[in-house]
């Protein structure tokens, strides 16, 4: 049993972190890793549409800590797939043919969105319905959290979007600061960073998806002091989806 399980839900690959959730979470970080892909070819597809290859700084640890927090105040594990990768080999968070370049990155591509989906489809079965954040750092506002919802697409049919209870309005009630406000949740999203692959590939527009958000963390909040706070609080407006 525990041996079947294991085979089932552990990644094959080492540069994958992946585990078994209970909770309608689902918390992936694409672009914290740092681990070279053995066999794999830096990117240089410099002229595709978004091409970057920084990483998130810590928002692996961000991710792996968030859950961590969940856990202990619920007892149960939300759904984590973490990318160990760094985005200098492969860019989950993209469209194959932008993202992974020769067969040793679109293996590891396809192994992370199996696990996406996997989650996705695990979270659907049980519960109906779930919350997927997308957690990544951003450069240009450090006390800033910017949310990608393809404006709202990519949540559509959440009733409560920003309302003092939902999940995006505990965590700006809690002190971080996302924009859009939650007073004004449906004004438009900054345009480079209102969601990207992951979101709009597992979003609540598709009969298979489920209401997923981006999240883009300034650095203040992703610095190594800053991280068990950020967490707790990412960790206690999700518990507050879950019990809805
Ligand atoms: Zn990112």
């Amino acid at each position: 049993m525990i041996l079947a399980a294991l085979v089932l839900f552990r990644a094959l690959s080492p540069l994958i972190e992946t585990v078994e959730g209970e909770l309608p979470i689902v918390i992936t970080a694409p672009h914290g890793g740092t681990m070279a892909i053995p066999g794999g070819i830096e990117r240089s597809n410099t002229g595709a549409k978004q091409f970057v290859t920084v990483t998130d700084t810590r928002t692996d640890v961000l991710a792996r800590t968030t859950a961590a927090e969940v856990e202990n105040a619920t007892g149960k594990k939300p759904w984590v797939v973490v990318a160990k990768f760094s985005r200098k080999y492969l860019d989950v968070n993209r469209p194959v043919e932008v993202g992974a370049e020769g067969d040793a990155a679109k293996a590891v591509y396809k192994e992370y969105h199996d696990d996406v989906r996997k989650a996705v489809d695990a979270v659907r079965a049980k519960f109906g319905k779930g919350l997927l954040i997308d957690i990544h750092g951003q450069g240009s506002a450090p006390e800033t959290v910017f949310r990608g919802t393809q404006n709202l697409k990519t949540v559509t049919g959440l009733s409560d979007l920003a309302g003092p209870t939902s999940f995006l309005g505990l965590l700006e009630a809690s002190g971080v600061a996302i924009s859009p406000t939650s007073a004004m949740a449906h004004d438009k999203e900054n345009p480079k960073l209102d969601g990207g692959y992951t979101v709009q590939t597992y979003g609540s527009q598709h009969p298979d998806g489920i209401y997923s958000i981006q999240l883009e963390f300034g650095a203040t909040y992703r610095a190594t002091k800053a991280i068990p706070e950020t967490a707790k609080k990412l960790a206690t407006a999700l518990q507050a989806f879950a019990n809805n």
